[in-house]
């Protein structure tokens, strides 16, 4: 449908600007709400927007500011994709404020704007991280959040929980997806791959936390996108939950050994001490996703591992 609109927060990220490519390709209509703060080096974020080559509109402002959100909001959008936040569980031990002001305030200002504005389906960006310590591997929607780890984690759950009461309250479509580790050309600096690879290449040691035993379902970006297109059609329920994981898990171990083959480097691993926060693993049941949404991620560890490699070598901003 050429006619439809979407406005994604945060989508001059990493997973935003491979969602709004996608988006513009099939003729939607994208805007793009976007801070560009210093989480990494913005010169990454203005390259994802120039990669766009105008195509989308650019609204410059924080989703903390309720009068930023509604003018961004007010342009007729029928789907909003909410990825804006602050990412990543360390940071969030440091500065748990930012955190909460980020991503509980500012999904909760989203989501008001949206419902004001006459939003008809939201997506929402949560994370594996929801599930804690107590969840069995793998992980299924229906688990219990409990022994949440980080105050990253227990933002997404918030944010969850705001996005389930909109779709109750206001016959919002919502759907929250809880991405699995994603990976790819673009994927943030301070990501596991992304920092290794770099260290490969510049002879750096590779901080290794533990024993190198824990597990995560690293999932390729262009699978997390074909989901993220899938829901935006999702004609179900009011509010739903789905993994969008790859459903493949890999240790740390395991990973820097396929980096060093992706490189054709030799790692250099010191051990540090296991971070608090981190989850011991992660593991993503699709199989939810795949009978409702059609979700289908195809790309292995090792074709992903030698596309981000390629991109690395070829054609990164910084
Ligand atoms: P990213 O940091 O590259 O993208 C987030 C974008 O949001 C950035 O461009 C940033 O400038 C913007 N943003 C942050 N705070 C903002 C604010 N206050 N106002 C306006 N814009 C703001 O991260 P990403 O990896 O692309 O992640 C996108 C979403 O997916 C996030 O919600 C993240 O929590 C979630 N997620 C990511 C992963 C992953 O492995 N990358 C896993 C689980 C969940």
């Amino acid at each position: 449908m050429s006619s439809r609109k979407i406005l994604i927060t945060g989508g001059a990220g990493f997973i935003g600007a491979h969602a709004a490519s996608r988006f513009l390709r099939e003729g939607w209509q994208v805007g793009i709400l976007d801070d560009f703060n210093d989480f990494y080096d913005p010169a990454i974020k203005e390259d994802n927007v120039a990669k766009l080559h105008g195509a989308a509109e650019i609204f410059r402002g924080d989703i903390r500011d309720t009068g930023v959100v509604k003018q961004a909001m007010n342009a007729g959008w029928d789907t909003v994709l909410h990825l804006a936040a602050r990412a990543g569980v360390r940071p969030s031990i440091v500065d748990p404020g930012l955190y909460i002001e980020t991503n509980v305030m500012g999904t909760f200002n989203v989501l008001e704007a949206a419902r004001r504005a006459g939003v008809r389906r939201f997506l929402f960006a949560s994370s594996s991280s929801v599930y804690g310590a107590e969840a069995q591997t793998p992980f299924r929607e229906s688990a219990a959040l409990v022994r949440t780890l980080s105050p990253y984690a227990a933002t997404k759950i918030a944010g969850e929980q705001l996005c389930s009461s909109y779709a109750h309250l206001h016959g919002m479509r919502v759907v929250s997806l809880r991405f699995f580790t994603v990976y790819g050309p673009g994927q943030r600096t301070d990501l596991a791959i992304h920092k290794f690879t770099r260290a490969l290449f510049e002879g750096l040691p590779i901080d290794q936390y533990g024993e190198g035993q824990t597990r995560r379902d690293y999932t390729y970006v262009d699978d997390i996108v074909q989901g993220v297109r899938a829901a935006a059609d999702y004609e179900g329920p009011a509010y739903e939950v789905f993994n969008l994981g790859g459903s493949h898990t890999v240790s740390l171990s395991e990973l820097i050994k396929k980096l060093e083959v992706a490189t054709g480097r030799e790692a250099i691993v010191r051990l540090c001490p296991e971070q608090p926060g981190d989850m011991p693993a992660t593991w993503a049941e699709i199989t939810k996703a795949r009978e409702l949404l059609g979700y289908a991620p195809d790309t292995t560890i090792d074709e992903g591992l030698a596309k981000f490699v390629h991109w690395y070598q070829t054609d990164r901003a910084v």
